[in-house]
């Protein structure tokens, strides 16, 4: 069932788990996060970032083929469709392709233009039924080409933005996006506690989960983080299956090159994975 992620983050927050966000990159991945999702009994958020949008053709695509899987999987939980990281265009796009759930990312611009294009974007969204993620403070590591040391947002300027009526908000805490460094000095839970007495309610997004030590993904759920998004842990385990399957020379055993086959070992990778993390976030029997 395709929906924004109003309600599942509201339920999230009041309950004290969170909403996974995993990210898809094909069919499937699309397919393993859908089916997982629907065994498990658990809402989830499937994330498109703006380049893996480009590289499944574009965003009419992506809605076509989401929202079609999940009406012949007879998906039952709530599944929204969110732009991962988008630009004020990308938005636009999204809540025109059908999307159910948007990020817009003004992170990088100064806290003035950010406002303002944020407000404009809530209207936009709400107006057409999706939700709306907003950014404040840079998230570090990669995105989408930029690099950030991962800096700690200023808790004001998260309550200016929450204010604004966004349906979640993603604060940089120290996280980073991509595989994390050795030296890295970890969560900064005293500027997410200090982010959630400002904005109460709101649900907050913990980006870059992947490589989080589990301990500190679960304290920032009591903290009152409610979605947490996965990437690159997908891809890793999907990229080890494949190789092994490779590596066993099991693609020149009979027709193993058949790509259904080939796929199949990351295909499962992913579900495990996702399950995985449905469980450490809580939001297992949640749907
Ligand atoms: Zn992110």
């Amino acid at each position: 069932m395709i929906v924004s992620a109003t309600e599942m983050l509201k339920k999230a927050k009041a309950g004290h788990y969170a909403v996974g966000q995993f990210n898809i990159n094909n069919l499937e991945w699309t397919k393993a996060i859908l089916l997982t999702s629907e065994e498990q009994k658990s809402p989830v958020i499937l994330g498109v970032s703006e380049g893996a949008g480009k590289y499944m053709t574009g965003f009419k695509t992506v809605a076509a083929m989401v929202r079609a899987m999940d009406e012949t999987l007879g998906i039952t939980v709530p599944v929204a469709l969110h732009l991962d990281h988008g630009t004020y265009e990308g938005v636009k796009a999204c809540v025109e392709a059908g999307f159910s759930s948007v990020m817009f990312d003004g992170s990088s611009y100064d806290i003035d233009e950010n406002v303002a294009k944020t407000t404009e974007l809530v209207k936009l969204a709400h107006d057409n039924g999706l939700s709306i993620e907003a950014e404040v403070g840079a998230i570090g590591g990669e995105e989408d080409g930029v690099v950030g040391a991962g800096e700690c947002a200023d808790p004001a300027e998260c309550k200016r933005i929450a204010d604004l009526g966004v349906d979640m908000l993603a604060a940089g805490i120290g996280n980073i996006h991509g595989i994390y460094p050795e030296n890295w000095a970890g969560l900064s839970f005293e500027t997410l506690d200090a982010i959630q007495q400002q904005t109460g309610e709101m649900p907050l997004v913990l980006h870059g989960g992947s490589g989080i030590p589990d301990e500190m993904v679960k304290k920032a759920i009591t903290l009152g983080v409610s979605k947490v998004n996965v990437n690159t842990e997908c891809q890793l385990v999907f990229a080890q299956a494949t190789r092994e399957y490779i590596e066993a020379g099991k693609d020149k055993q009979g027709k193993g090159y058949d790509p259904r086959k080939l796929l199949l070992p990351g295909f499962e990778a992913i579900k495990e994975e996702v399950k995985v993390k449905m469980e450490l976030f809580g939001s297992v029997g949640k749907a």
